[in-house]
């Protein structure tokens, strides 16, 4: 068993480093006080290559592995992690052109993801269907050679700045099985009958864009269906998997950074007469924060290397989210209490760890539903 990373991936690791130390430490809390982020720091991503990894390099990709992605997740999130979803999340969705897409589809879409010349995401959760994803009820009927869609969709992440969608709707709305009612099916932005608005006032990643959209008779070809028609769920499913290890990476890196903070400020800060770091009841905190981040990576690597090995344990990845999700939010907690009345504060860095680690419990499935995943494989 070896626990050490690959020369690659330690020079991707202090690469991703030095990228968000340098592009994103200045900017991160104006972006998150205005809601905002800089493309141009995207398309530096992009030309760095840090943008994509995962896509195969015969469509201009690195063609890495998940464990590289989540090296990126977490050195990204331990800097920022709104800015890391904004550059992360460009090619959201794409794995699934990857993976079930037409050989035409392939070349149309990956090699403009790739370079950062063009934006996605994936357009799952509705407003009245969001962890019970087989109730989605955006409809697309077929007429002739095109898709009609109609529906709306919520929480969409890059929703206002992406180019497509990959969008999750219904074309067996009467099949006897809720999960072969549903297909995969790509959505320029700028087709006719298209609307996303961006929301704003998010508790975290407030540089990141969410957004709900809704489609009024769209029209798309029947080439943009990806994959077999009915096999939306299982697509899903198999991004998900992908993603949520990502997500978990996140986690990872957020409370790494908690634990940095807190080092940092109880070895500086007096009370008492001593340093806080002197006192044993810190001491235990930090070891705390220490042993629960490090179990979670743990998780978060094995997962992400059988993904690679192509041994997917799905049990494992729903523990790592679970775990990952819940750890931040503790580490993070911890974190800015140890900080007292400064924690409090949005220029102390660990105000914004705390609020954007509660997404970690939220998107790609809630920590709620990745235990039922794994309660459900263990009592099979
Ligand atoms: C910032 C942000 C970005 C997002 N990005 C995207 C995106 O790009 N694409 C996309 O499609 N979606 C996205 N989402 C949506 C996200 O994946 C959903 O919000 C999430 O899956 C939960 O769905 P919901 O909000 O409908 O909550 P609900 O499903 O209504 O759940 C509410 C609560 O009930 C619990 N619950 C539900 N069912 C059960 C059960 N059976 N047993 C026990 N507890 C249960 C849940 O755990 C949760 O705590 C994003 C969300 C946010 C906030």
């Amino acid at each position: 068993m070896d626990f050490e990373l690959t020369k690659e991936q330690r020079d991707i690791a202090k690469a991703a480093k030095e990228f968000a130390e340098g592009e994103f430490t200045d900017k991160a809390e104006a972006f998150d006080r205005d809601e905002t982020f800089d493309e141009a720091i995207f398309k530096k991503a992009a030309e760095l290559g840090f943008v994509g990894i995962f896509i195969e390099e015969q469509y201009g990709g690195a063609g890495l592995g998940t464990v590289e992605q989540c090296i990126l997740q977490e050195e990204f999130a331990a800097v920022d992690l709104g800015m890391a979803v904004a550059v992360l999340t460009p090619c959201f969705g794409s794995e699934i052109i990857q993976a079930f897409g037409t050989e035409e589809q392939k070349a149309t879409y990956l090699p403009s993801l790739a370079k950062g010349e063009a934006i996605m995401g994936s357009a799952f959760t509705e407003p009245d269907a969001g962890s019970d994803l087989a109730a989605a009820s955006t409809t697309a009927v077929q007429e002739g050679d095109e898709f009609v869609i109609n529906g709306s969709k919520i929480f969409i992440t890059n929703g206002t700045r992406a180019d497509y969608l990959i969008c999750f709707v219904q074309t067996d709305p009467d099949n006897a099985d809720k999960h072969q009612r549903h297909s995969m099916i790509i959505v320029e932005t700028n087709r006719e009958g298209f609307e996303a608005n961006r929301l704003r006032g998010k508790l975290g990643i407030r540089a990141s864009d969410t957004a709900e959209i809704s489609f009024n008779n769209v029209r798309v070809p029947c080439s943009n269906l990806v994959g077999e028609p009915g096999n939306g769920f299982t697509e899903a499913m198999y991004l998900f998997n992908l993603n949520r290890i990502g997500v978990a990476a996140q986690g990872v890196g957020l409370a790494r950074a908690a634990l940095e903070e807190s080092i940092n400020h109880v070895k500086k800060r007096i009370a008492f007469g001593a340093p806080l770091a002197t006192y044993q009841a810190v001491q235990l905190k930090v070891a705390d924060m220490f042993t629960w981040m490090h179990a979670g990576k743990n998780m978060v690597y094995e997962a992400a290397w059988r993904i690679d090995q192509g041994k997917v344990d799905h049990t494992l990845v729903a523990a790592a989210k679970a775990f990952c999700g819940q750890m931040a939010v503790r580490c993070t907690d911890i974190a800015l209490q140890l900080h007292g009345g400064y924690g409090f504060l949005a220029e102390y860095k660990v105000q914004r760890l705390y609020r954007d680690a509660k997404i970690i419990e939220i998107y790609e499935g809630t920590t709620d539903i990745e235990k039922l995943i794994v309660a459900r494989s263990l009592l099979a």
